[in-house]
């Protein structure tokens, strides 16, 4: 029987259903997956993106988990694809590989000013406070005023844990270092702004009501953006989603504020023009314009220029993928360039189709790498469907590699001197960040440190 070796790059969501979907779906061929990863620990951004305060969509670890504890998966963690092991080293092994890398980049802001000290991608904060092990341990948490720029959900996990006071995520996995950190934060005010109306941002409605819970935290919203034009008008009226937001901000537009030591404030119609220099290189102040609704469900500048004192800002304006040695990458729209998952090529520029139009055999891309960093977890399982279908009916044109054997990749990753990790080290690692934990009275302690979850996965210290 014809046999499928597949490379799964990024053990991530994406990477982890699109090997369970595989070994599942209805096929005339043997499967082996081998699924790589450089981070040592599993599960991607719902380890090292998914909010600590947000137990609930952590859980889906524990689904993840089942696929891979089934043990019809190797897992090798602690292995960059890039360095150490390559795409002919994959074509030597495999018969095929899907990228399931994701993104962790910030999507660019520009505007002037952005480059300050104290001006930072929100993507940087997540893996601070989430114990991303390529990430400094310390961050300079010395603002009282601080400004949150987007209005999607990671603006919104970003104000929540800047503003929320440190005791409350006692009971959450979260490190020491970053309890420290959050704990001597001397922050009083968290402004987000949005460039458009309120019925028109990417909050989801629980995320959005989950920081009228916070404790010791006043919501502050300014009835200057609720005088809503025709079309705002329309979207709460034939949206539930942007029905519930609206409910939501009037009813803290009614509550009684003043007696909590932070605050939380939305701002709406606000365009980003300027982070102000301290005069000493450090950010002072942020300048924005006012918008005002163009009356088609857009804004227009209306003049009118603000600004705020802040000591640091926080951009939330997307994610972005990052390129990986010798496939395709879209520059523009940071993913990698493909069709419903199967990666293109530019076919030769002389023929007149300089675009990405040859596809690239063996070589497919599932998740935020093939679609771009929008959506939830769930929609990385629709998205790996598509790709293993493809995989699945271009048999014929997979790869053939001179050495498919399971033996010859551990060959080469032991050549290598690379200390991966498996699942058997991630067990390790686990049962040692639960233990951790339980001995503080909390889930789970993360270890971050690289170095100390390589020795505690591999049974090294
Ligand atoms: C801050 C934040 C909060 C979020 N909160 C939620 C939420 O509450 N609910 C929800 O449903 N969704 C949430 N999401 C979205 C969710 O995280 C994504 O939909 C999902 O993680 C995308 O899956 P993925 O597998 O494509 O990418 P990732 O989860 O990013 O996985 C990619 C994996 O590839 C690995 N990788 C990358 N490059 C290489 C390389 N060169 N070699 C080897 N491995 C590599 C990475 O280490 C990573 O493990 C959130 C996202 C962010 C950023």
């Amino acid at each position: 029987m014809t046999k499928l070796r597949l490379a799964i790059i990024g053990a991530g969501p994406a990477g982890i259903y699109a090997a369970d979907i595989l070994l599942k779906s209805e096929r005339n061929f043997d499967v082996s997956i081998d699924l790589f990863d450089h981070l040592p620990a599993p599960y991607g951004l719902v380890r090292y993106g998914v909010a600590p305060d947000h137990p609930r969509i952590k859980g889906i670890i524990t689904a993840l988990r089942e696929v891979l504890d089934r043990g019809d998966i190797r897992l090798f963690g602690n292995v960059r694809f890039g360095t150490d092991i390559t795409l002919d080293d994959l074509k030597k092994h495999y018969n095929a590989v899907i990228f399931a890398t994701g993104a962790v980049q910030d999507a660019d802001l520009r505007i002037p000013g952005i480059e300050l000290d104290g001006s930072y991608g929100a993507a940087e904060f997540v893996s601070w406070f989430d114990g991303h092990p390529d990430f400094p341990r310390s961050w300079p948490l010395d603002a009282r005023e601080v400004a949150v720029i987007g209005n999607g959900n990671v603006a919104l996990d970003v104000s929540r844990i800047l503003a929320k006071h440190a005791d409350d995520l006692l009971s959450t996995e979260i490190p020491d270092n970053v309890y420290q950190g959050l704990a001597e934060s001397p922050i009083t005010d968290v402004h987000v702004f949005g460039r458009r109306g309120p019925t028109s941002v990417k909050f989801t409605p629980l995320e959005l009501r989950e920081l009228g819970q916070l404790r010791d935290v006043d919501m502050i919203v300014y009835d200057e953006d609720f005088d809503y034009d025709d079309a705002a008008r329309a979207a709460v009226a034939s949206n539930k989603q942007v029905f519930v937001i609206d409910k939501v901000l009037n009813q803290w537009r009614q509550r009684e504020v003043g007696q909590a030591s932070r605050r939380l404030h939305l701002h709406f119609f606000a365009k980003p023009l300027e982070v102000l220099d301290d005069g000493t290189g450090r950010v002072g102040g942020f300048r924005w314009e006012r918008t005002a609704p163009d009356g088609e469900g857009g804004v227009v500048g209306t003049g009118e220029i603000r600004e705020l004192p802040i000591q640091a800002i926080y951009r939330a304006v997307g994610y972005f993928g990052s390129p990986l040695p010798g496939v395709p990458f879209d520059k523009k729209r940071g993913v990698i360039p493909n069709r419903e998952g199967q990666v293109l090529r530019k076919a030769d520029p002389s023929s007149g189709t300089p675009t990405w139009t040859e596809q690239m055999y063996g070589v497919y891309a599932t998740g935020w790498i093939k679609r771009g960093p929008v959506g939830l977890i769930g929609h990385t399982k629709s998205d790996a469907m598509e790709t293993v279908r493809h995989l699945i009916n271009d048999l014929g044109n997979w790869w053939r590699p001179e050495s498919p054997t399971e033996a010859s990749v551990l060959e080469l990753l032991d050549s290598r001197g690379i200390k991966y990790t498996d699942l058997s080290g991630w067990h390790n690692l686990d049962q040692h960040e639960l233990a951790l934990g339980e001995s503080s009275g909390r889930t789970r302690i993360k270890v971050v440190p690289r170095e100390d979850m390589v020795e505690i996965s591999r049974d090294e210290s």
